[in-house]
């Protein structure tokens, strides 16, 4: 590879041209002052970026990243970024994005110590160490993980749930609600996970996170709540004899 960055420049020349073409008021938009309404946070892994998945134009998202998407609440990067969306910026959804086949997670139940990113993980590991027996009868070993995944971004919600930012936003009245999502990288869709958490008395209402790897919550994609939805609108009794198969349409009498 070139050691310079001239292929990106000339990339970064052709991208900007193009967007002009197609919006000539494209850059003169994104100067103005920026109004996101979604705070992202999401792992670094470099497949799964924010706009890309959300199909979002710069300025639309918020986003902060970092491996495993771990909220660590003395964290300055994090709590910076929190402060600045919650009280600066107005955001009202925080969305917590984990991805499937994560391998910070994964690194994290492996017990790895030989790299600061073990700390940066170490409630993941801690984790996975307090339900170890549980964890490790599950006989595929990603299906392993990504239950791990999961179980992760709630932990990380609950976490953010807990910081003085997001409770002095509710005890003030802002309309602030947090997700837990889970992105496979696979199929391209962002699945819903949950918890949906708008207060401090529906984060007390939570069960212990604890439970959560005995009960898990079963992911679901918007084509998944879409499928189960047409189901259920499905009339029963249009069901029960259809004009085609009932006893007068017979041939047999
Ligand atoms: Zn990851």
């Amino acid at each position: 590879m070139s050691a310079t960055l001239d292929h990106l420049f000339d990339r970064n020349v052709a991208w900007a041209n193009r967007k002009t073409r197609e919006d000539p008021h494209y850059f003169h938009r994104m100067a103005e002052q920026q109004t996101p309404h979604y705070l992202w946070i999401g792992c670094s892994d470099s497949r799964v970026t924010a706009n890309s998945v959300l199909g979002l134009d710069p300025g639309e998202i918020f986003v902060h990243r970092n491996i495993a998407n771990v909220v660590h609440t003395s964290d300055m990067n994090i709590l910076s970024v929190l402060e600045f969306a919650v009280d600066q910026l107005k955001i009202e959804h925080v969305i917590v994005c984990g991805h499937y086949g994560c391998s910070g997670v994964s690194r994290a139940i492996a017990g790895e110590r030989g790299a600061m990113l073990d700390h940066w993980l170490l409630p993941i590991s801690m984790f996975y160490r307090k339900h170890r027996a549980t964890f490790d009868a599950i006989a595929d070993p990603t299906e392993r993980i990504n239950r791990m995944c999961e179980i992760n971004v709630e932990m990380q919600v609950r976490r953010l749930a807990a910081t003085p930012i997001v409770e002095n936003a509710w005890a003030r009245g802002q309309s602030l609600h947090l997700h837990g999502c889970i992105y496979a990288i696979d199929d391209g869709l962002m699945r819903d996970l949950g918890p949906h958490l708008s207060s401090v008395e529906m984060r007390e209402r939570l069960p212990s996170i604890d439970q959560r790897v005995f009960q898990p919550v079963e992911a679901q994609s918007s084509m998944r709540q879409q499928a189960i939805a047409a189901f259920g609108a499905i009339d029963p009794a249009a069901l029960e004899a259809p004009a085609c198969c009932t006893r007068d349409h017979d041939l047999g009498g």
